[in-house]
Order: C-alpha cells, then sequence, then structure tokens
C-alpha cells in the first residue's frame, strides 16, 4: 500500500526516531548516550527538531552535524519559517546541506507569539510549510517529510481545511507525512481514509508518543491538540508514586498501540524519543525488534562484514 515504504533490511517494521536539540553540555552527553542506544536499532532515519527564528538554528546545526560526522544514521533536520525572511531560510538549507543534511522535516512552525496566538508570517518569509517544501524542492534533491494532524490542528477550523493543507505539501513534493502523536487507532484510521479520499497519495506514518509523564504530556497535548483518551489514563490510575509501574504502562501502552496499527496495515512508525532510550528501548523489545548484534541475519550490511 501506499504507507508501506521501501526499506534497506527485511524487517516488517520500519521506524525513525525524533530527538531534540541539547542545548547545555549536561544535556548533551545524555542525548549522545540515547543516540548510541537506539541507533544499535537501525531506525529508517533519525530526526532532530527546530525551532523558531535565527537563535534555533545553533543548536539543531551542531545536533545534525554530530550525527552526520560521528555516526552512520540517516539525519533529517526539521525546518521552520517562523521569524525568518525567505533569504535566510534558504542560507539555513544550503548551510545544512553543506553539513551533509539530505532530509528534511519541513514545518511552519508555531506562532511567534506562541501556541495559542494567531499566526502570521514574516514579511518576507515563506507563508507555510508548502511554501518550504517547494524551496527545498528548488534547492536540491531532498527527501522531505511534512507533518499531518489526525486530531487537525488547532488552528483548522475543521479537518477538510487541514487535510487541503497537507494536499498543498503533498502536491508541492513531500515524501510522507509524519503525524502529531495520538492514542486512538480509530481516529487515526477515520483520518487515514479521508486524507487517502482527498487524493492524497504518499504515506501517513504515525508518530507515537510513548509517555514518559503522564502529567506533563496531559499539559503538552492540551496545548497542541491533541486528545489524551480516558482509556490511556485509566492505564497510569493508581501509579503517581510507582515509577517503575508508569514505565511498564508507558511501554505496554505505546508496544500496543503500534501492534493494533500494524494489525490495520501499517508498517512505519515515527517514535518521539524526547531524547530517552530506555523506554523507547522497553517498547522496542515488546515489539520484538532487538538491537543489530542480537539480530542474527537481520543486521544491516556494515555489521555483517
Ligand atoms: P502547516 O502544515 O503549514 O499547517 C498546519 C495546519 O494548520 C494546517 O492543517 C492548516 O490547515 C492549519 N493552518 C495553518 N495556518 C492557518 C491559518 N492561517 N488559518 C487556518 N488554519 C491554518 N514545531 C517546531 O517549532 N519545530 C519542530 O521541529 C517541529 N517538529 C514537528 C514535527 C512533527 C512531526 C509535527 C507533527 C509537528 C512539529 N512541530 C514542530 C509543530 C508545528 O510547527 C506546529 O504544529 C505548527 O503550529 C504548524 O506547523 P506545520 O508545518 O504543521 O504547519
Amino acid at each position: 500500500s501506499a504507507n508501506n515504504e521501501a526499506r534497506g533490511n527485511d524487517r516488517a517494521i520500519g521506524f525513525s526516531f525524533e530527538f531534540f536539540p541539547p542545548k547545555k553540555p549536561e544535556a548533551e552527553a545524555s542525548w549522545w548516550r540515547s543516540v548510541q542506544a537506539l541507533s544499535a536499532y537501525s531506525p529508517e532515519f533519525v530526526s532532530v527538531t527546530y525551532g523558531a527564528g535565527a537563535t534555533s538554528q545553533a543548536p539543531t546545526y551542531a545536533a545534525v552535524k554530530r550525527l552526520v560526522d560521528e555516526t552512520d544514521l540517516v539525519t533529517a533536520s526539521h525546518l521552520t519559517v517562523v521569524k525568518a525572511t525567505s533569504g535566510e531560510v534558504d542560507d539555513v538549507i544550503r548551510r545544512f546541506r553543506d553539513a551533509g543534511i539530505r532530509r528534511f522535516v519541513a514545518l511552519r512552525g508555531d506562532p511567534p507569539g506562541g501556541i495559542g496566538t494567531a499566526y502570521s508570517p514574516h514579511p518576507g518569509g515563506y507563508s507555510n510549510a508548502a511554501a518550504l517544501v517547494s524551496a527545498l524542492k528548488t534547492i536540491g534533491d531532498f527527501d522531505i517529510s511534512v507533518s499531518a494532524y489526525p486530531e487537525k490542528h488547532p488552528e483548522s477550523a475543521d479537518r477538510t481545511g487541514d487535510i487541503a493543507m497537507l494536499k498543498a505539501k503533498a502536491d508541492n513534493g513531500a515524501d510522507r507525512a509524519l503525524t502529531q502523536f495520538f492514542f486512538d487507532n480509530d481516529v487515526f484510521e477515520d483520518y487515514l481514509n479521508d486524507v487517502r479520499r482527498a487524493g492524497i497519495t504518499i504515506p501517513v506514518v504515525p508518530g507515537i508518543m510513548p509517555i514518559q509523564n503522564i502529567k506533563q504530556l496531559k499539559n503538552f497535548a492540551a496545548r497542541c491538540g491533541a486528545n489524551v483518551p480516558a482509556f490511556v489514563d485509566s492505564r497510569f490510575e493508581g501509579l503517581d508514586d510507582d515509577l517503575p509501574g508508569q514505565f511498564e504502562a508507558a511501554a505496554d501502552l505505546a508496544a500496543e498501540q503500534v501492534l493494533d496499527l500494524q494489525r490495520r496495515g501499517l508498517s512505519d512508525f515515527h517514535f518521539y524519543t524526547m531524547n530517552r532510550s530506555k523506554l523507547q528501548i522497553a517498547v522496542l523489545d515488546r515489539l520484538g525488534i532487538m538491537p543489530d548484534d542480537t539480530q542474527i541475519g537481520a543486521a544491516p550490511e556494515r555489521l555483517r562484514a
């Protein structure tokens, strides 16, 4: 199906890991340990998020540069158009390209005033993510991912308008969409049907958020328009003072969600790691996915030699 991407290995499942760029030296060390621990699982690619405006470029650039220089992970850089002229964005794209980046996650970004405020594009900037996809296409032969919102973006009046934006991004050359996290697979399936009905054929890869902390997640989800259903909440009931119990519940939940999506025909997944490897590995473990050195016959070329 349109959602099954060709893979360089013989696994039935493909996955990518999202990180955010560490800003402090202490965070850098623990981020790198997570990268190393997770790289043993041969993700299709890893991605690094990007903030708003010129100041956000430095940490993302440093992180993707290190990934390109010191690992053989396929690395994608997120990119936003907030608070920047189109010329500035083009310069960033060329700089990242010159550092070896061939993949981008092209985003508009959140309103400069913060989530919940009205978005106004920079007067000399790209107006939205669809315009950024076109700009990337003009500059290089990049692999381009874009966002998708199974529960619609908070700024969208309705799903139809929301899917129209995804269509514009696909029409301009996006290779795949990565979704905002969600927990209700019925909602996702319904959304995917509407996406296909709208004539959008690119893969739509479910974004999976293993829950590091249910309270923080609920605050965050409310801001980005993602629903935390009661069945998720109830899995953490009575576990307020039980960190190992929370960890087990979170790993079980994410693995169950992926298995159910696999039963529905999905085969590629984008994991929000929050720069933490332990919970992510527990999820992979429950899915029967082992690190390469223990996966006999399924190791990538570089480890077979
Ligand atoms: P678009 O695709 O341009 O628009 C998103 C939706 O908003 C559309 O469906 C559209 O219908 C609606 N919309 C947009 N403008 C309007 C308008 N004026 N009126 C009505 N509806 C409107 N943010 C970061 O800052 N850095 C990151 O690295 C980052 N990574 C992300 C990765 C993924 C996989 C996802 C899903 C999101 C990420 N975000 C990131 C968040 C994203 O920047 C915000 O959700 C932002 O508000 C929208 O950006 P977009 O590219 O999704 O926008």
